[in-house]
């Protein structure tokens, strides 16, 4: 419980110090409003952290997901939504490292299933597909919050062919895409945030 509300803390603490930069990204390659969703949803996790921390881990991911989903809006809302569900669906109420990686790896899949979407389409699926390999091989969580921030750091240079960015072709080279940015801080901070309880 205390582990949960931490980790909800931890993530609304990065998604927060990290808005106006996702607006920025936003800005230069959308319509600017992806910081502002993201501090939506993630201060409405957190005001629901106390039921969300005392239900079972599948059954708070999915009222997670679920809240996401309501409050965000726009393309990256349900993408994140239906991570967290997911997710829920998936992992065992106490996931060793091996559930874990393959619970990431379907709600990874699902998302690519809802946006019809694919790795290399310069979106938030360009740092979750690495980020499940990087599971599956039993990579310490030190290490997958800085591949998380290698990927979203490699979306610079690619072409967006998926969302809004789509729309700019040739002129969305050269800027990092948002959703990736976002889903690389979300990962970070939950890396951190479980490594500190280790400590
Ligand atoms: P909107 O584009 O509706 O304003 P946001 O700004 O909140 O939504 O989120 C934009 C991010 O959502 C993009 O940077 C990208 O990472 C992600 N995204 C958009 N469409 C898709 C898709 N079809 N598949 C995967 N990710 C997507
Ligand atoms: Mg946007």
């Amino acid at each position: 419980m205390q582990e949960r509300l931490r980790l909800i803390d931890a993530v609304r603490q990065a998604v927060c110090e990290h808005r106006d930069e996702l607006t920025r990204l936003d800005q230069a390659i959308g319509d600017g409003d992806h910081g502002e969703s993201m501090q939506r949803g993630f201060d409405a996790l957190f005001a629901e952290r106390e039921k969300i921390a005392g239900l079972a881990l599948c059954e708070g991911l999915v009222a997670a997901g679920r809240t996401l989903v309501m409050t965000m809006g726009g393309a990256s809302g349900p993408l994140y939504g239906t991570f967290l569900m997911e997710l829920g669906k998936t992992l065992p109420e106490d996931p060793d490292r091996a559930a874990l990686a393959a619970a990431f790896r379907h709600a990874t899949e699902r998302v690519g299933a809802r946006g019809r979407s694919q790795p290399g389409q310069k979106t938030l699926l360009d740092v979750l597909h690495p980020v499940a390999d990087a599971l599956a091989d039993g990579v310490p969580a030190a290490e997958i919050a800085r591949i998380a921030d290698d990927a979203a750091r490699a979306t610079v240079p690619m072409l967006a062919t998926k969302g809004r960015a789509a729309f700019l072709g040739e002129r969305s080279i050269g800027h990092m895409d948002p959703g990736a940015r976002s889903a690389a801080l979300v990962i970070g901070a939950v890396c951190s945030a479980l490594q500190g309880d280790r400590r």
